[in-house]
């Protein structure tokens, strides 16, 4: 339990990034680089990258995932951001 890796920035723990499968702010990807990677592996490179996102939206989400996790892969961190703002965008359009 003493162990248990945590984000400085936003508190996300490995135990909820294996729950949810999503990170929350860029300090998750270097804080969880290992655990994103067997994540991945695990999943597989489909874009079933998000675990549970509100007002799914099939393929645009799905590609965006996908990005993302190749943004992650490629350590392109700034992309990364990016790439959460445009999911982020997303889901406030399919909520409303
Ligand atoms: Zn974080």
């Amino acid at each position: 339990m003493s162990d248990t890796v945590q984000c400085s920035e936003c508190g996300l723990s490995a135990d909820e990034l294996q729950r949810t499968a999503a990170i929350r702010c860029p300090a998750c990807v270097r804080t969880f680089r290992t655990e994103l990677f067997l994540l991945r592996r695990r999943m597989g490179v489909q874009g079933v990258y998000a675990g549970r996102i509100p007002g799914e939206r099939g393929t645009e989400h799905a590609s965006l995932h996908e990005e993302l996790s190749l943004a992650i892969d490629r350590d392109d961190f700034e992309q990364a951001v990016v790439i959460r703002e445009k999911l982020k965008l997303l889901n406030s359009r399919s909520n409303s």
